[in-house]
C-alpha cells in the first residue's frame, strides 16, 4: 500500500542490512510503529542472502498489507575487493557501497518524518541521509552491554592498533576480558574490523540510537550511556525491547512439542547463520543423549540456508542416534518458528548461541538459557544473562573453529545442569516479569517507543 499522504501522520522508512538477526528486530518495529499510528514504509536489500529473508519478508508484506514496500537494489561487488570471506559482512559492504544510490529512492517518497537503519550501514549511510534533511535514527540490534563496546572499542583501536588491554573498562559495565571481544577484531585489517571501527565512530552523528532493550536488564550501563560516560555527545539511547515476535511470524506449531510433558525439552539452535563443524555436531549429538532429556534440535551445517545441500542427518550424527533416541529427541534441518518453540509450554532450557534475538526471545518466555558463544557479541551476551541470573556458559569453550571440539560428556552434564538449576528457572521468570513490565502500558519500553513516535508528531506540526 503507498504511504500515507496525511500531514498529521508520522511517516517513517525503516532499512534493515542483511540476515534474519537484523531483519527480525526491525520487521517487529515496523509493526509495532504501525500500531502506533505510524505510516511506515519498509525497504528491502535486493538481493536477500537467505531463503529465511524471502521467506519471512512475503509473509510480512501479507500479512500487514498497510506497510509500503520499497526494494533497494544494490549494486553487484567484487568480493576480492574486501578482506573477507563471512557472506553477510561482504553483504553489509556491498549495502555501504551503494549509499549513494538512496537518495533517489527516498525522495520518491512522501516526506520522512525518519529513516530508522541499522548499526552495519552507520558510517556509509548517515552523511548522505543527512544531505536530504532526514532524521536518522539507529535501531541497535543487539545490547546495550554491546552498543557500549561498539562506542569505546575505536577509542583502544586507534590508540594501540590491536594491541588490546587483557580489559576493557567500560563505565557501566564489568571488564570486559580480550578474550569476550569479537574474534574478527584481533585483526586490524579484517573488513569486519573496519566497518565496525567506521560505524562505532558514526554513531554520534545519529539522531538518536533505539535500542532492543529493557532497563531492568541492563539499567547500568543504559544509564552510562545516556549520562555521557561511554562518550560524551551521543544522541539519546532509547529503550524500546523486548521487541517481541509478531502475528506475521506465526507458523506451524511442531506437534511433537504437543506430546512432550511440560518443561522436559531442551531446545538447542545456534541462531540463523551458524553452522558447527561436522566434529561438533556429532558431539552435541551425544552430549544431548547424554543429557538424559529430550530435546529439539535444530541443526544447521551451513552458514546461508540456500547451500544446505545435504539434509542427510544419519551420517552428521553417530551410529544408530535416531534409533536410540526416535521417542525422546527431534532433529530439524528447516527453518522454526523460535518465537513459538520457546513459548510452548513444553520446553524448559535453550543451549544457544547467545545471539541477542535469541536471548530476548528466551527472556520473554522465561526460559534459563545454556549460552555456547561461537562469535560476534554471543560473549558479551552470554555475559549479561548471566549477570541476571538466568544463564550459564562455560568460559573455556572456545570460539567457532578455536579451540578443539567440546566433547559430548561435557554438554551433556552441563545440559543437565541447565535443566535441573531451579534457581536459573526462578532468574529467569523474574527477568520475563521485567521484560513484560517494560513494554507494558507504562513500562520504560513502552514510553520509549511512544517517546519517539511522540517526537516525530512534534516535528510535523512545527513544536
Ligand atoms: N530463528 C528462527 N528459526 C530458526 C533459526 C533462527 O526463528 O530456525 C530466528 C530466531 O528466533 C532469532 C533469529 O532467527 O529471531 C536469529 O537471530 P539471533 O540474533 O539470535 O542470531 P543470529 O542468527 O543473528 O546469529
Amino acid at each position: 500500500m503507498a504511504p500515507s499522504n496525511n500531514p498529521k501522520t508520522p511517516h517513517i522508512a525503516l532499512l534493515p542490512s542483511s540476515g534474519m538477526g537484523h531483519l527480525t528486530p526491525f520487521l517487529r518495529l515496523a509493526a509495532t510503529l504501525l500500531h502506533n499510528n505510524c505510516s511506515i514504509t519498509f525497504i528491502t536489500i535486493q538481493p536477500t542472502i537467505t531463503s529465511a529473508e524471502s521467506n519471512t519478508l512475503s509473509r510480512f508484506f501479507t500479512s500487514l498489507p498497510q506497510i509500503n514496500p520499497l526494494k533497494f537494489q544494490i549494486h553487484p561487488f567484487d568480493p576480492t575487493t574486501a578482506t573477507s570471506t563471512d557472506p553477510f559482512y561482504l553483504h553489509y559492504e556491498a549495502i555501504r557501497r551503494s549509499a549513494h544510490l538512496l537518495p533517489p529512492l527516498l525522495l520518491s517518497l512522501p516526506p520522512l518524518s525518519a529513516l530508522i537503519t541499522d548499526i552495519s550501514l552507520t558510517s556509509a549511510f548517515i552523511p548522505i541521509i543527512a544531505t536530504l534533511r532526514i532524521p536518522t535514527q539507529i535501531l541497535f540490534t543487539c545490547s546495550a552491554a554491546m552498543l557500549a563496546f561498539y562506542l569505546h572499542f575505536p577509542t583502544q583501536f586507534t590508540k594501540n592498533g590491536n594491541e588490546f588491554p587483557e580489559f576493557f573498562d567500560i563505565p557501566g559495565l564489568l571488564p570486559i576480558p580480550k578474550s569476550s571481544i569479537p574474534p574478527l577484531l584481533h585483526d586490524p585489517t579484517n573488513l569486519f574490523t573496519t566497518q565496525f571501527v567506521e560505524n562505532g565512530q558514526a554513531l554520534i552523528k545519529a539522531d538518536g540510537i533505539l535500542i532492543n532493550t529493557f532497563d531492568y536488564l541492563e539499567l547500568e550501563v543504559l544509564d552510562a550511556l545516556n549520562g555521557g560516560e561511554v562518550v560524551p555527545s551521543l544522541p539519546p539511547v532509547l529503550t524500546i525491547g523486548p521487541l517481541k515476535p509478531c502475528e506475521f511470524e506465526r507458523g506451524t506449531p511442531l506437534s511433537w512439542l504437543d506430546e512432550q510433558p511440560e518443561g522436559s525439552v531442551v531446545y538447542v539452535s545456534f541462531g540463523s547463520k551458524t553452522a558447527l563443524s561436522g566434529e561438533q555436531i556429532k558431539e552435541l549429538g551425544i552430549g544431548l543423549e547424554k543429557s538424559g532429556f529430550r530435546f529439539l534440535w535444530v541443526l544447521k551445517s551451513k552458514m546461508v540456508d540456500r547451500e544446505e545441500k545435504t539434509k542427510d542427518l544419519e551420517k552428521m550424527l553417530s551410529d544408530g542416534f535416531f534409533e536410540r533416541n526416535k521417542e525422546n529427541g527431534l532433529v530439524v534441518m528447516d527453518w522454526v518458528e523460535q518465537g513459538e518453540i520457546l513459548g510452548h509450554k513444553a520446553v524448559g532450557g535453550f543451549v544457544s548461541h547467545c545471539g541477542w534475538n535469541s536471548i530476548t526471545e528466551a527472556i520473554w518466555n522465561g526460559i534459563p538459557v545454556l549460552g555456547w558463544p561461537q562469535g560476534g557479541d554471543q560473549r558479551i551476551n552470554a555475559g549479561v544473562l548471566e549477570r541476571n541470573g538466568m544463564g550459564i556458559w562455560v568460559k573455556e569453550w572456545g570460539w567457532r573453529g578455536e579451540g578443539g571440539v567440546v566433547k559430548g560428556e561435557e554438554i551433556g552434564e552441563k545440559v543437565r545442569e541447565l535443566m535441573e538449576d531451579v534457581g536459573l528457572k526462578r532468574g529467569a521468570n523474574k527477568v520475563k516479569e521485567g521484560a513484560r513490565m517494560a513494554v507494558g502500558e507504562g513500562g520504560s519500553s513502552d514510553k520509549g517507543l511512544k517517546g519517539i513516535v511522540e517526537m516525530f508528531l512534534e516535528d510535523i506540526n512545527g513544536n
